[in-house]
């Protein structure tokens, strides 16, 4: 566990520091990365219609980059139309970016 300040996170529910990675959220909040508690992000869901319903980290997300990553590759490989390919590529490639960029600046900080 670090203790630079630099890694320090706050909620943007409650405010407080989030100290484990278990009890990090992260999610997109009026279309920019935030992090919360696990149980701030729970409450926050109900009332605020800005916060995604899907955290970004975490088994699901990973678990969601992997299904979509194999789907989009099986449509690069198949499709017969050039669109699709070119779509499911790019998106793929966001996802990945996105769940690398998030393990690199939020999670990785509780390694
Ligand atoms: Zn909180």
């Amino acid at each position: 566990m670090q203790t630079n300040n630099k890694n320090i996170m706050l909620c943007e529910h409650c405010g407080r520091i989030i100290e484990t990675k278990e009890d990090l959220v992260v999610a997109f909040y009026f279309f920019t990365l935030s992090v919360f508690h696990n149980e701030c992000y729970g409450k926050g869901l109900k009332n605020n219609v800005f916060l995604s319903s899907l955290p970004l980290n975490g088994n699901i997300s990973i678990i969601a980059t992997i299904i979509l990553s194999v789907f989009s590759i099986l449509v690069f490989f198949f499709s017969p139309e050039y669109y699709p390919k070119v779509i499911s590529g790019i998106i793929a490639i966001i996802c990945l970016l996105l769940r690398i960029y998030i393990w690199f600046n939020y999670e990785s900080k509780f390694d």
